[in-house]
């Protein structure tokens, strides 16, 4: 379902289930501008009830998860880097940012948890997704047979061309990699970004019909999203997040 800024996927998490969530869209970011590398202070949601805040922190292409286990207040600062956000609190949603890389939510509706996931190739090669459902696991419990996982707006298979540099790092990502490959010729191909993070959250041992994906490419739709990769540079970021609704 797409409304004026922001995609939303009733498969994936229904606001009956008490999770709220959106995959950003370029005329929805402007209104979420953080500054990229600077703290971030945790920000209560515009026009939400006063116990909502949005996090977002500075991402790294690593794999780390920064586990908020706690309300949050005014006075927090996130200095570090980390690229997954995973939370049990409620009036918490935790955000990434992305302008071709994946953002990957995720929900437990048993263990009531939810992450944001900012995976591009590097994210991706180093296995976040799998890292991140580890990471919900251990620290509360989640088993994977019950994850959700939304797949959002990301470069696609018929833009994202990489080189030999990324496809020689692909075989320790997923053994079967040569199913995510396109048109592989001269050390260059297409890679099918989604459905590596796909294929690896099966691994990880999510339900295939647990699985849901927005089949929109950041590079084609010049009018939905920003890109990196077609404009050369950051001109913007869309801003992607989960959480569980404040009661
Ligand atoms: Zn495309």
């Amino acid at each position: 379902m797409t409304s004026d800024s922001v995609i939303t996927v009733p498969a994936f998490a229904s606001t009956r289930s008490g999770v709220r969530h959106f995959f950003g869209t370029r005329r929805h970011a402007a209104r979420l501008a953080y500054e990229v590398g600077a703290p971030a202070p945790a920000q209560e949601l515009e026009g939400a009830a006063r116990s909502s805040w949005m996090l977002s922190v500075k991402q790294v292409h690593g794999t780390d998860a920064l586990v908020v286990d706690r309300a949050l207040m005014s006075s927090d600062r996130f200095s570090g880097g980390w690229d997954a956000l995973v939370t049990d609190q409620r009036g918490i949603m935790v955000a990434v940012r992305t302008a071709d890389c994946v953002p990957v939510l995720m929900h437990d509706p048993k263990r009531k948890i939810v992450a944001a996931v900012h995976a591009g190739w590097r994210g991706a090669v180093a296995g976040i997704v799998g890292k991140t459902i580890a990471v919900m696991e251990s620290r509360f419990g989640t088993v994977p047979e019950h994850v959700q996982v939304s797949i959002g707006p990301s470069a696609g298979v018929c833009c994202y061309e990489v080189d030999q540099t990324v496809l020689d790092k692909l075989p320790e990502a997923y053994p079967d990699y040569q199913k995510v490959v396109r048109g592989h010729r001269d050390g260059k191909a297409h890679l099918d970004l989604k459905m590596l993070i796909k294929e690896q959250a099966r691994h990880a041992g999510i339900q295939q019909d647990a699985i849901t994906c927005v089949n929109l490419c950041t590079i084609c739709h010049e009018d939905l999203f920003f890109s990196y990769r077609r404009e050369g540079k950051v001109i913007g970021t869309m801003v992607s997040a989960i959480g569980l609704a404040a009661l």
